[in-house]
């Protein structure tokens, strides 16, 4: 299936796991794709394994979501390298874990200014020409933990409950202009962020999960490109658990 063809979608966080997914699936149903990422060498690589699969299709960019001016000139050469932009995919995150006793101010700061920062550093960035655009859709990824909260995860479910709040307040917004906002919770994903789980903490997790098992990255990027396609154009400030159940 081709429902992307003529688009270009931004995926930040694209250099790898859930975001390398979402930025090799738009590409396989015909989108243009701009990966984003901090590291010069993960985007790259990202965007060299999609154009291996797709020639053509993506191009790397290495910036911190976090340094807005550095994220508005990036909104420039993006535009100017594809001509439209129709998808912001804002999925870059962190984590910096730790219970409130032990977590420094630098965790606090780090995890909201990448996690939530970055994202109205991008959507100021490309609303406008999102605004203008056909089909426009922005999707953030926030997480079961901005849902349900986690002892030592305070600073990353602010961050991505405070990104469920934004995504509202963006559709809210944006909605005059048929720009859909929504956003993808997913919970347990098998990536390089939760490889690093002690195996009794997974035994634990997965007491919590319906469905049994972690979910994988393809998971997700499914249910983005589904927000992202002309079939989603009524669906706006949303919030799409996907994780196994475990938010029911
Ligand atoms: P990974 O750690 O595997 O990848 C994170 C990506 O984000 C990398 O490409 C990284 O860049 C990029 N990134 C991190 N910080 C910045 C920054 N400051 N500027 C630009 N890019 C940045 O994470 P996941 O794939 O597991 O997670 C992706 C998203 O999904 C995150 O927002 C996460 O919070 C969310 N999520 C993940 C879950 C999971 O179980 N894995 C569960 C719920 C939500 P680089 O490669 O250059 O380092």
């Amino acid at each position: 299936m081709q429902r992307f063809a003529g688009k270009t979608a931004v995926v930040t966080g694209g250099g790898r796991g859930i975001g390398g997914a979402i930025a090799m699936a738009f590409a396989a149903e015909g989108a243009k794709v701009a990966v984003v990422s901090r590291s010069e060498s993960s985007c790259g690589k990202s965007a060299e394994e999609i154009n291996a699969a797709y020639p053509g299709a993506a191009k790397a960019y290495a910036i911190d979501v976090a340094d807005h001016e550095a994220v508005q000139e990036l909104g420039k050469t993006i535009i100017a390298d594809f001509g439209n932009v129709n998808i912001l995919v804002n999925n870059a995150g962190v984590t910096r874990d730790g219970l409130l006793m032990r977590m420094k101010e630098e965790d606090w700061d780090t995890v909201l200014d990448t996690n939530l920062k970055g994202a109205f550093n991008t959507v100021k960035a490309f609303m406008r020409t999102l605004m203008k655009a056909e089909d426009p859709r922005i999707i953030n990824i926030a997480s079961v933990i901005g849902l349900i909260g986690n002892a030592g995860q305070a600073n990353y479910a602010a961050s991505k409950a405070g990104l469920i709040g934004f995504t509202k307040s963006v559709a809210k917004e944006l909605s005059g202009r048929a720009v859909t906002c929504n956003a993808v919770a997913p919970g347990f994903i098998t990536t390089d962020m939760t490889g690093e789980l002690p195996e009794k903490v997974r035994e634990e997790i997965l007491k919590n999960i319906p469905l049994s098992s972690f979910g994988e990255v393809a998971d997700i990027a499914s249910a983005v490109l589904f927000l992202a396609s002309k079939e989603a154009r009524y669906i706006t400030g949303q919030v799409l658990a996907v994780d196994g159940g475990m938010t029911m």
